[in-house]
């Protein structure tokens, strides 16, 4: 049978003050499932419908660790990812959250990170990131750990001010 992506495959995008948002997703142990790979499609639909190039499984409500992100070169689905290096140097990047609708916040981020993960095949990978790419990484992996970018705002208010930025 063939699959056809429809724009009503995509999903409701949870807001900021749902609980899902503020949980630590639980790892996925069944990545070939029929459950994942069904996910992993209707959160490239979602993603593609509310234009964001990032996505996190709890942003459509599922409390799991997985993230699809889509820019112009590429395609990833990361499962179960693990940041397993960061730089000392740090990027300031204006970001966007579907989940923190017509909000834009100035966050601070490793200029480059190192991401194991999974892909959608339960294939190990690892993934060297830097500038926008390692941005949407730390994103993301904050929402399956229950981490929104209004969080990191706050948390940020000390730097900001020692650094001038407003
Ligand atoms: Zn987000």
């Amino acid at each position: 049978m063939l699959k056809h992506k429809k724009e009503s495959d995509n999903m409701d995008i949870a807001h900021i003050g749902n609980p899902v948002l503020s949980q630590k997703a639980s790892k996925v142990t069944d990545v070939t499932s029929a459950d994942i790979q069904t996910l992993i499609d209707k959160m490239f639909v979602t993603m593609d419908v509310e234009k964001g190039i990032g996505l996190a499984a709890p942003q459509v409500n599922v409390s799991k660790r997985v993230v699809v992100i889509k820019t112009k070169d590429q395609e990833l689905v990361l499962i179960n990812p693990q940041i397993t290096y960061q730089s000392e140097e740090k990027i300031l990047f204006t970001e966007g959250c579907l989940s923190v609708p017509g909000k834009e916040l100035p966050i601070i981020r490793h200029q480059k990170v190192t991401v194991d993960y999974l892909d959608r095949n339960n294939i190990k990978r690892s993934l060297e990131a830097k500038g926008l790419l390692a941005v949407v990484c730390q994103h993301e992996i904050d929402h399956i750990n229950g981490i929104l970018m209004t969080d990191r705002y706050k948390q940020q208010t000390n730097i900001r001010e020692t650094l001038n930025i407003t």
